[in-house]
């Protein structure tokens, strides 16, 4: 399912919220009027403000995805997807689409906390349960990977994400949603992505 969280107590930080005012451009009066309802930041005497060293409630961020998906549509939120990677933090690693698409679900979990931990330790590479994965699957002898993404983030979302990745060290990748398995948007636990190149 989308814009449900699997856990209480989980938060995202405020580098990754930005995506939405960043991704919305020049409509950034639009941003406010969806992150404010949802609980996400706060209107000071100058203006509208998320703090980038502040945590949100991953409720509400994911009810900001709702309201986005209703009242602006599925184009925005694969936009704001493509600009996770420009405003949220990633491992110093990634150095092609491999080690990109791998990279997703270690920023997925050092972009969230539980109960006020940090969900991935790169000193010791732990990493907490509780929001689910970005997978990671490279097909043998052929440029593929599939990534099986089971999380409460939406479909669309999730697609710029891995666009944008993937095309950062192979532009002519293709990236698609692989009709034939089980979707979030029908009620499904995952989504699937296929990505050649
Ligand atoms: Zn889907």
């Amino acid at each position: 399912m989308q814009f449900i969280a699997f856990e209480s107590g989980i938060e995202v930080n405020g580098q990754t919220v930005y995506s939405i005012v960043d991704a919305l451009g020049s409509f950034k009066k639009l941003a406010h009027e969806i992150l404010l309802p949802s609980g996400i930041g706060n209107m000071t005497k100058n203006g509208y403000e998320i703090k980038m060293d502040e945590w949100y409630s991953q409720t509400s961020w994911l009810r900001a995805f709702e309201m986005i998906a209703k009242e602006i549509g599925e184009a925005t939120l694969k936009r704001i997807g493509t600009k996770i990677p420009e405003n949220a933090k990633f491992p110093p690693w990634v150095k092609d689409i491999d080690s990109a698409i791998k990279s997703i679900d270690i920023a997925y979990h050092m972009n969230h906390r539980k109960n006020g931990t940090i969900m991935f330790d790169p000193d010791t590479g732990k990493m907490l349960e509780g929001i689910g994965h970005y997978g990671y699957e490279r097909i043998e002898n052929e440029n593929m990977i599939i990534s099986k993404c089971k999380n409460p983030y939406p479909d669309s979302f999730d697609l710029g994400i891995i666009t944008a990745m993937a095309k950062r060290f192979e532009l002519k990748a293709n990236i698609y949603h692989d009709d034939s398995k089980e979707c979030r948007k029908n009620g499904g636990e995952s989504c699937t992505y296929i990505i050649t190149w």
